[in-house]
């Protein structure tokens, strides 16, 4: 065990929702925004000065490698404060043909351990940015970063109350959402847990952004650059571990071209590194908890179960901890667990299919409606495509990128609201 810490009780969390207030009322929204901007600018550069620390501190907590932490996480944090700090004394032209918006107030903000601190970074940042104080509740198994945070806000000299960090699990997250002088509620997490806060809040005045799950498409055209392609799926399914919201988990590929993708994607799958993730030459770190390899080896087993193809690369799984190598299914149907339902781990399902317009329809048969990705040479494709994916996102010829100035977030039962960009503004502004 790497740290035990505790949950805070409902009195806490009403400390911490007062102590938010105060700030509020007292400081941070009567502060000239181009005040709010130092502070988010200095946060900015500490996170920059301490990059090295927060990402072993990430890596160590969350299981994902280093390399991604040290190259992605961090920098995109870093990004991230330093995009809303340049908002901060601009808000009148946040939301276009508007008079100057007003903050909301108290938001309570309650994220997920896939990035802890990335997500930390989409909330807090625009939140600040526009005036708004925060409670912010980091998952249970991966409080650390958000932890360290806390010290970054306070060598920036933060004023006192304007970024809380409580911890603990649902039960914390409940009272955070429920607590009275709450006036907007931002969550990250599974699609069921958002329902529920959906439920909690219904019929108050507390607004609210909802960014839930994923089943992204990655639509593979018989013309695409095959290598760059197979790059994309690799990095679209096996970034992170698979812990990703908008991964890359179901592979539509064009049946004329679906046996050479398979062959190179195996090839290149064979070349993956699984181990230590404090080794920098590491791709796939370890899962998360216990409890997600016990939900990812029980939809594997479905796969299995229901007569889908299973393949990985032979790899030495470490003794200890909790790992799962890259996985990629074949002969799967539309109607198989794996092709539905998110697994939130290191496992691929290969779907084919003969006509743009079957790829559109296959693509759109889920629930969820986060993000999508399309490989062709053909500039047209791509922009018929975008318009006809029902998702919040979709990469033509790249997959999982991000950007502070790109709005992000999903259709359908992937939530609603904005994170990112200008759009990311208008949630915490009214
Ligand atoms: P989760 O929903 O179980 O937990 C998310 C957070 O909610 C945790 O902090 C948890 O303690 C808290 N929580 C649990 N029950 C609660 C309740 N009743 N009220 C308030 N808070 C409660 O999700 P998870 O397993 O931590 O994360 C994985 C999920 O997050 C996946 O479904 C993934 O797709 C999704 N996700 C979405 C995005 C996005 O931007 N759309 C990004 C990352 C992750």
């Amino acid at each position: 065990m790497l740290a035990e810490v505790s949950a805070a009780t409902d009195a806490e969390v009403d400390a911490a929702v007062r102590a938010a207030r105060r700030a509020y009322d007292t400081v941070w929204s009567r502060m000239p925004g181009r005040e709010r901007a130092k502070y988010l600018y200095r946060i900015a550069r500490i996170i920059q000065e301490r990059g090295r620390e927060l990402a072993v501190l990430e890596t160590l907590d969350n299981g994902k490698p280093i390399k991604e932490t040290r190259d992605f996480d961090v920098p995109t944090v870093a990004a991230h404060f330093f995009y809303y700090a340049g908002w901060a004394d601009k808000l009148e032209y946040a939301v276009p043909g508007k008079p100057a918006p007003q903050p909301l107030g108290v938001a309570a903000q309650v994220i997920p351990w896939n990035f802890p601190l990335l997500m930390l970074a989409w909330k807090i940042a625009p939140a600040l940015a526009a005036g708004n104080t925060v409670v912010l509740k980091p998952a249970e198994t991966t409080p650390l970063s958000a932890m360290l945070f806390a010290e970054i806000c306070q060598q920036a000299d933060l004023p006192p109350g304007v970024v809380n960090i409580v911890n603990g699990a649902g039960d914390t997250g409940r009272a955070l959402v429920a607590h009275p002088d709450v006036d907007k509620v931002a969550f990250t997490g599974s699609t069921e847990v958002g329902r529920a806060i959906a439920r909690q809040i219904a019929g108050t005045s507390k607004k609210a952004t909802l960014e839930l799950g994923g089943k992204a498409a990655n639509v593979v055209f018989d013309d695409a650059p095959i290598d760059q392609a197979v790059e994309g799926i690799v990095n679209g399914i096996f970034f992170n571990q698979g812990h990703v919201c908008c991964a890359g988990s179901r592979l539509l590929v064009q049946e004329s071209v679906a046996d050479e993708v398979l062959e190179r994607l195996k090839r290149r799958m064979s070349t993956l590194r699984l181990g230590d993730p404090l080794d920098k030459n590491t791709d796939i770190g370890a899962v998360n908890s216990a409890e997600q390899l016990a939900r990812i080896t029980e939809l594997t087993g479905a796969g299995e179960d229901e007569g889908a193809t299973r393949w990985s690369p032979a790899c030495d799984l470490p003794s200890t901890g909790f790992w799962f190598p890259p996985t990629v299914f074949s002969n799967v149907t539309q109607a198989h667990r794996i092709a539905r339902e998110e697994i939130f781990g290191p496992v691929l399902s290969v779907l084919t299919f003969r006509t743009p317009t079957e790829a559109v329809e296959k693509a759109n048969n889920t629930p969820y409606g986060l993000s999508a990705g399309v490989w062709t040479e053909k500039g047209s494709r791509i922009l018929w495509m975008a318009n006809q994916l029902r998702a919040g996102v979709v990469w033509a010829n790249t997959f999982n990128k991000f950007d502070p100035t790109s709005p992000f977030g999903g259709y359908k039962e992937s939530g609603y609201g904005r994170e990112g960009g200008r759009h990311g503004l208008e949630g915490y502004l009214k």
